[in-house]
């Protein structure tokens, strides 16, 4: 197996895996080699356990992170350039891109576009409704481009939706959602901010779950 091996002031060895497959291991500067050996045998399972994970999310967002297919309310949908269509629209299934923005790049820009003016009222709609139906009220709503999350709040009650919630699923958005709005009463990861987002989203576990599958499309349209 390949591994990348860094060498460093440390006290213990940790193996990771990231999400394009590669192992690797940070080791103390006085580890022997043959320790390191040991324990990436030991990790061994853990490890093909990762790679499968990862190699199983590529194959299902694949056409998604290469732009040959869409991903909208969780489902995924294929594009085709179009003459008959003077927008970026979807019909059964199928993402329509007018003929003008047929090539690659002015069709990436075309899709991104056609997302956030989706996200925009479906995210400042979604967050009304549930503030309301959860009694949780916040301070303004804005979209966000943020890499790696989806959603944030600050100490003023500001919310902010990563435009690419509009991917996901009902699901995920109402999870997303609630954590933050969770965040207008505890702004920490306490255990009393957990307990709230339980209260409102009692499977929020699996959801929580669930979301982090999907953080590569947090890297995309960018
Ligand atoms: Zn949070």
């Amino acid at each position: 197996m390949n591994y990348k091996l860094i060498r460093m002031k440390r006290k213990s060895l940790t193996i990771s895996v990231s999400s394009d497959g590669e192992v690797t291991v940070k080791a103390p500067l006085s580890t022997d080699a043959s320790y390191i050996d040991d324990f990436i045998v030991r990790k061994l399972a853990w490890i093909e356990k990762k790679l499968a994970e990862y190699a199983r999310r590529s194959a299902v967002l694949g056409g998604v992170t290469d732009y040959s297919q869409v991903m909208l309310d969780g489902v995924i949908c294929g594009i085709a350039v179009s003459d008959r269509h003077k927008k970026v629209c979807i019909e059964n299934g199928v993402v329509y891109i007018p003929v003008k923005y047929g090539e690659r790049d002015a069709r990436i820009r075309a899709v991104a576009a056609w997302y956030k003016r989706g996200a925009q009222t479906l995210l400042s709609e979604r967050l009304g409704q549930i503030s309301a139906s959860i009694g949780l009220s916040y301070a303004s709503f804005r979209l966000t481009n943020a890499k790696s999350k989806w959603g944030s709040c600050d100490s003023l009650c500001n919310i902010r939706l990563n435009w690419r919630l509009v991917m996901l699923d009902g699901a995920l958005v109402d999870y997303v959602i609630v954590h933050e709005l969770s965040h207008t009463v505890h702004h920490n990861h306490s255990a009393d901010f957990w307990a709230l987002v339980q209260k409102f989203c009692p499977d929020y576990k699996q959801r929580r779950k669930r979301l982090k599958t999907y953080t590569p499309l947090t890297a995309i349209y960018r």
